[in-house]
């Protein structure tokens, strides 16, 4: 009996948490609804929808009994204390859990990956999904239940625009919503995004495409007319190619709820019925207008991490992840041009024997050997120093603004730990390397080109070779 209850806490634990979190979010995303609602009819920004769609997509942990009980829960509480009556809240509920729950299982069936949103068509495809699928879904239930119980708020008389009204809200919701939550950076991304902000100035011209977005938003609301729709495109154009997604996204948000609330002053001079008929061209038009520049931001993005990933490529030796020769030099004469006193020193490495070590185990494990003595002496350098395979098994550093005792005591530290680090080839073996060095150091700006600076330390390398091999020779 004991077993029993203590195997099924676990999974009650999982379900009672997906319940508290997802009916908490529902019923504040439902409230925030309710309050934007004009003309008490359906309102132009419904979140729950598309956020209960984006919380499952993301956190599937989420996705269980407890948490669909909890949407439930959500929306029904939200509607009823802000004075809804049972029976229409209960058939609204069912509306808006259509959406989530058709969405889902259209996305399954047709295994989209909501991880691969900003890879290819996904995000279309996402798209096409939750339009054609969902949201018609909740729009149809919606319309084919809602105007048939009493004290309703939508009428037999006209179905076909309050389906419309519906669906369009939907498709606009979640293309506010969804970029918005599954574009949230990771906890790890964001670390890493502020480590490296610290590094880099700021960058006024960055913040040009939003200025440009406010100001044609803005315009919406001095000059509005049927065009006015179109005033933010160029301006999100822009911020698409400059902006990350989910920047873009809240820039979205706000371009659309501003333009919205813009353009309602225009229509709303005419007839309610007139203003719905009005709201649902609106709708499309604004809908369209976002969809663009997220689908340009998410091609844009890509092609810059394509970009990066390439230029890295370029750059870098593929096995060992070092600077490339090339790289080294230019790198390297960038920071001795860019210095004006500083210290700084050369290192030329070159593995002992390692012809002997690649006759003995292969040229496998000699690639493995070269990982691993690489990966050794970048932990004993720092984040400025620069690190390179030259050619085979030789290796150099640039060290950055540092003294000559440091620089010679860092090289002795690298020669040391690779003597001693074991590199374990397989369950049998584990082979030990050495490695001779040359060490160079000047003083700025009195210093020569960096080609005769590696060559002096090549010929302490040599000298250490001479000797008998790991050593460090430092040059006078
Ligand atoms: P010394 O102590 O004088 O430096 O002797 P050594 O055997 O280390 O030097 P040598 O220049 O005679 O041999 C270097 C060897 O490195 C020859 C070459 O086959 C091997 N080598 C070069 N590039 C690679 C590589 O990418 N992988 C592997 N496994 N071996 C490589
Ligand atoms: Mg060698
Ligand atoms: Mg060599």
């Amino acid at each position: 009996m004991k077993l029993h209850s203590n195997s099924l806490a676990p999974l009650n634990t999982r379900h009672s948490m997906a319940f508290v979190i997802v009916a908490a979010v529902i019923f504040c995303c439902c409230l925030v609804g309710i309050f934007s609602r004009p003309l008490s009819y359906l309102a132009i920004f419904w979140p729950a929808n598309a956020v209960l769609l984006a919380i499952f997509l993301r956190f599937p942990k989420l996705s269980n009994l407890g948490g669909w009980l909890g949407a439930f829960t959500g929306y029904m509480l939200a509607d009823l204390v802000t004075g809804n009556y049972f029976q229409l809240t209960l058939f609204l509920t069912f509306s808006n859990l259509t959406n989530s729950m058709v969405s889902l299982f259209f996305m399954r069936y047709f295994q989209v990956n909501y991880q691969n949103y900003n890879k290819g068509f996904t995000f279309l495809t996402m798209i096409v999904i939750i339009a054609c699928g969902g949201c018609l879904a909740g729009a149809l239930f919606a319309i084919f239940t809602v105007p048939y119980i009493p004290n309703t708020f939508m009428s037999t008389d006209r179905l076909s625009i309050d389906f419309g009204m519906w669906w369009i809200t939907e498709i606009l919701n979640a293309l506010i919503i969804l970029p918005l939550i599954l574009s949230f950076p990771k906890l790890a991304d964001l670390k890493l995004y502020f480590k490296d902000r610290r590094h880099q100035s700021f960058q006024i011209n960055k913040i040009f495409p939003a200025i440009a977005v406010v100001f044609c938003v803005f315009l919406t609301a001095v000059s509005t007319g049927s065009g006015a729709i179109l005033y933010p495109l160029a301006a999100l154009i822009w911020a698409a190619l400059t902006y990350r997604l989910f920047t873009l996204s809240l820039i979205n948000a706000v371009v659309i709820l501003a333009t919205y609330y813009n353009l309602n002053a225009f229509y709303l001079h005419d007839s309610s019925l007139a203003y719905l008929s009005t709201a649902i061209s609106v709708r499309i038009g604004l809908a369209m207008l976002i969809l663009s520049p997220l689908i340009l931001c998410i091609i844009s993005r890509n092609r810059h991490e394509l970009y990066k990933e390439v230029l890295y490529l370029a750059n870098h030796d593929s096995l060992t992840h070092a600077m490339n020769r090339r790289y080294f030099f230019e790198q390297g004469e960038l920071y001795l041009q860019n210095q004006i006193q500083l210290n700084f020193s050369i290192i030329m490495m070159d593995i002992d024997h390692f012809k002997k070590l690649n006759d003995q185990y292969g040229h496998y494990v000699g690639d493995q050997v070269l990982q691993e003595f690489s990966s050794v002496v970048r932990k004993n350098l720092r984040e400025t120093d620069l690190f390179a395979r030259i050619g085979g098994e030789e290796f150099s550093v640039l060290l950055t603004n540092i003294a000559a005792t440091e620089a010679q005591g860092i090289a002795e530290r690298i020669r040391k730990v690779v003597e001693t680090t074991p590199i374990i080839i397989d369950e049998q073996n584990t082979i030990y390397i050495t490695v001779s060095i040359g060490l160079i150091h000047q003083s700025l700006p009195n210093a020569p080109s960096l080609q005769s600076m590696i060559n002096q330390a090549d010929q302490a390398l040599y000298q250490a070779k001479e000797l008998g091999r790991n050593q460090v020779i430092l040059v006078h």
